[in-house]
Parts: C-alpha cells; sequence; structure tokens
C-alpha cells in the first residue's frame, strides 16, 4: 500500500513511514497548486486528505482516496486501522524523508554522533539504522519506547 497524504496529515504520513508504509507527505514537494497536484500525479498513491471537495473530486476522477475525518492524530489513525493499515513499530524507513534506512558503517555511525553529540554507548548498547538521504541515525531508545506506549494506548 503505498500512500499520499495531504498538507493536513503531516503528523499522520510520519506515523505512516514509521509503521513501514510508503508514504508521501505533498508538504514535502514544491508545487504552486497542491490540489491539483494531488490529482493529476502520484495516482500510484491512495490520496489520504481531510478536505471533502478534494476527495470527492477525487473520488470523480476514480482515484484512490481516503478522507480522514479526525483532527487528532491518535484517531486518525483508529480510522485508517478500519481500511487495514497496521500500526507497528519497524525500524525501516525514515519518518522524515520516507527513504529506506539500512545499517551505517562504522564511519558513517561515527560521523553523525560526532555532528549530533549523540554519545557513543548508543552504538554499543543499540543497533543502529542509518538515512543516506537525511545523514540520520535511529534507534530503539527511549523515543522508541514512548511511541510504543503511545501505540499501547490506540489498541485501547
Ligand atoms: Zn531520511
Amino acid at each position: 500500500m503505498k500512500l499520499i497524504c495531504d498538507r493536513m496529515l503531516g503528523k499522520l504520513a510520519v506515523w505512516l513511514r514509521i509503521a513501514g508504509y510508503d508514504t508521501l507527505y505533498i508538504g514535502d514537494f514544491e508545487c504552486e497548486d497542491e490540489d491539483s497536484e494531488l490529482l493529476k500525479n502520484f495516482l500510484d498513491r491512495i490520496l489520504l486528505t481531510k478536505d471533502r471537495e478534494l476527495y470527492q473530486k477525487a473520488i470523480k476522477n476514480k482515484r484512490a482516496a481516503f478522507l480522514i475525518v479526525s483532527n487528532d492524530v491518535a484517531e486518525q489513525m483508529k480510522e485508517l486501522k478500519k481500511i487495514g493499515v497496521s500500526f507497528q513499530l519497524l525500524m525501516d524507513r525514515c519518518s522524515v524523508c520516507n527513504s529506506l534506512l539500512r545499517k551505517p558503517s562504522r564511519e558513517e555511525a561515527l560521523e553523525v554522533m560526532v555532528k549530533e553529540g549523540i554519545c557513543e554507548d548508543i552504538s554499543q548498547k543499540y543497533e543502529l539504522w542509518y538515512c543516506e538521504k537525511c545523514k540520520k541515525l535511529y534507534w530503539m531508545g527511549s523515543h522508541w519506547k514512548n511511541m510504543v506506549e503511545f501505540l499501547k494506548k490506540l489498541d485501547q
């Protein structure tokens, strides 16, 4: 399932990437008219939108689209669960840019750790993942635990 989110759904796009879904966010592109861009392009992706008018236009054009109702990201995620999206924590896609993650080389990891002031023991305690495009490291640390808690609440 490949997705694209409208301007209102930036947070949801991040969560979808964390859950491993190939998700674009229109706010990451420079375009003059986002609505017509969303209607004409990215046709291989399901359009997620909060805009009822845009949703109706998409459906009229026979484009796969889903209307998100809630303003709250947890509720939005519950809405998506109904169409079969499952929110598991996969360490496989960059939440910032949607690129696939890989293991960093020792040099790459060191470079980011020095630049960002990340403690060296992180690399001993945790398995590291790397986004080549953002030069960013990921690991299952405290931020990860918070995300696990957030997802647990979602299931309640
Ligand atoms: Zn990235």
